[in-house]
């Protein structure tokens, strides 16, 4: 949950240790096709420099699809010096002249099946690399990248998707992170597997996704390899690393899956506060399943990030990374609800399209709303006539459709909180028995893969036997406070401090204004 990049990316610019290294706009990708005989075969061309995506239309690339990152790293937290190799194994999708990867650092060699490959950089984050020989539509690539760079200090319009901290870092960020430590295909859309080694000074911890396929390995110059392995497709926003000085707790959940729950050392008088919170995500993991389906992942646990880290709390597929502003009142379950309730919803079933983002959003935060009602903390319905009475008509809470915010808002507080409201509409539309069918519905049709609002309300629909058109246009599309009628307009007529603040709301409150902005 946290954005990067307010601005449109065209007029960005790259710096690197203070340095501009370039603004160069998109590829020149012009080909001619007139003079050519016309039953030759089609000459291969580049693959699209972008996927196309509405809010970020050159995040990702085209003309190709991974299946695995192997990403293997050398890491020093005194100088923040990051460098390595991934190895990536894709299949072409189309016949290739050349095709992009996402990415910032300074690369300093590619191998495409063995073979060295020219290489360019272009726009703000495209590393174009020139196949070495023809690429056929359906043939496997190996493609090797090796590089170095100061992740910190390479910043696109000021800006770095990688927290340096005191005693390391953390590539944490949404929707953009991997451009800081690994090259990619930086989209949703193509979800891989990927392994991640990390060489660092013996002392320090790393951390990251899914579960540990070896213990740390000494190595040579008093260092230490930790290995990190995730066996279930994931979006290259969900990768993650930690670095720095953690207390690594690890367990068995109920389920059977390995726990592995890390807490940076720094957290002094928050870290019980964290711990108590985070120290709960099996049972709620287990909750979750109770009403959203399978868990879909092979681990589970959380990362409770360190005082001078991030400030937000991201979703990281199988172990969700917390800033230390959680635990400052004391514990907080609904941020561990909220960011496990995205394994079902972004992380397992992620968006096609920034534009969906609702899809993420508006379910974790609906997911609070349960756990409130679970913990008999206030209703749904308690949270949605609070939430409502909350914001005046004229209030610009009410100026963002969470169905398509816009780019640059799609981590608005209205995303999060009438992105709930719209789910308790559907909720009220369809009735409890159709709503919690369509939820593991949802997640079982698009287990791993992507979905769309549409295909989410199609479902509903199909599920509920209802035309549900006018709760998703008045409640995701429509701008300005929608109308309520009858008993909930009675209900929500009086101004806030009238009505009973659910028990839950200052906590809700409190995490949305962290996640949200
Ligand atoms: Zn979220």
């Amino acid at each position: 949950m946290r954005r990067v990049l307010a601005a449109a990316i065209a007029a960005l610019t790259v710096t690197t240790a203070g340095t501009a290294v370039t603004g160069a706009p998109g590829q020149a990708a012009a080909r001619s096709g007139w003079g050519r005989p016309t039953l030759a075969p089609a000459a291969p061309t580049p693959g699209s420099p972008g996927l196309g995506d509405s809010y970020f239309p050159d995040y990702g690339n085209g003309g190709y699809d991974v299946d695995h990152y192997d990403i293997r790293l050398r890491y020093e937290p005194a100088t923040d010096q990051l460098s390595g190799t991934t190895t990536i194994l894709a299949r072409a999708t189309q016949d290739l002249s050349r095709f992009n990867l996402d990415f910032l650092l300074g690369v300093e060699s590619v191998r495409v099946n063995g073979w060295s490959a020219t290489f360019a950089r272009e726009g703000v984050h495209e590393l174009a690399i020139n196949a070495p020989r023809p690429i056929v539509k359906g043939q496997s690539l190996t493609i090797v990248v090796k590089y170095a760079g100061v992740p910190s200090t390479t910043r696109v319009n000021g800006y770095s998707g990688w927290t340096r901290t005191a005693d390391g870092g953390l590539a944490v960020n949404e929707p953009e992170s991997a451009w800081w430590w690994y090259p990619s295909n930086d989209h949703p859309l193509d979800k891989a597997n990927w392994d991640v080694s990390v060489s660092v000074p013996a002392g320090v911890e790393v951390v990251s996704n899914g579960v540990q396929p070896r213990p740390p390995l000494a190595e040579a110059g008093n260092r230490v390899r930790w290995s990190w392995r995730s066996t279930s497709p994931g979006a290259t926003y969900e990768s993650f690393l930690a670095v720095g000085q953690y207390d690594i707790v690890t367990d068995t959940a109920p389920n059977g899956q390995p726990v592995v729950n890390a807490y940076s050392t720094t957290l002094g008088p928050l870290a019980p506060a964290a711990r108590a919170s985070i120290e709960r995500t099996a049972e709620i993991v287990e909750w979750g399943s109770t009403i959203f389906g399978p868990y879909p992942f092979e681990a589970q646990g959380g990362v409770a990030g360190p005082v001078d880290g991030i400030g937000f709390a991201l979703e990281t597929q199988t172990r969700p990374v917390y800033g230390p502003g959680f635990w400052r009142r004391g514990s907080n379950t609904y941020v561990i609800v909220h960011e496990n309730a995205h394994q079902w919803f972004g992380a397992s079933v992620s968006v096609a399209d920034w534009r969906h983002i609702w899809l993420n959003e508006g379910f974790a935060s609906y997911a609070e709303w349960l756990w409130s009602e679970e913990q008999g903390e206030g209703t749904a319905q308690e949270l949605f006539d609070f939430t409502y009475a909350t914001y005046p008509a004229d209030d610009d809470f009410w100026q963002v459709p969470p169905g398509d915010p816009g780019a640059n808002d799609i981590f608005d507080g209205a995303v999060y909180d009438r992105g709930a409201m719209a789910l308790h509409q559907i909720r009220l539309a369809v009735g409890d028995d159709a709503f919690f069918r369509i939820l593991p519905q949802w997640t079982a049709a698009h287990r791993h893969g992507n979905g769309t609002v549409e295909q989410f309300q199609a479902l509903a629909e199909q599920a509920s036997g209802q035309d549900l058109d006018a709760v998703f246009t008045t409640w995701l599309f429509t701008r300005g406070r929608p109308e309520l009628s009858g008993e909930a307009a009675a209900r929500t007529a009086t101004a806030p401090t009238e009505l009973a603040e659910p028990k839950s709301w200052a906590r809700l409150r409190e995490s949305h204004r962290l996640l949200a902005h």
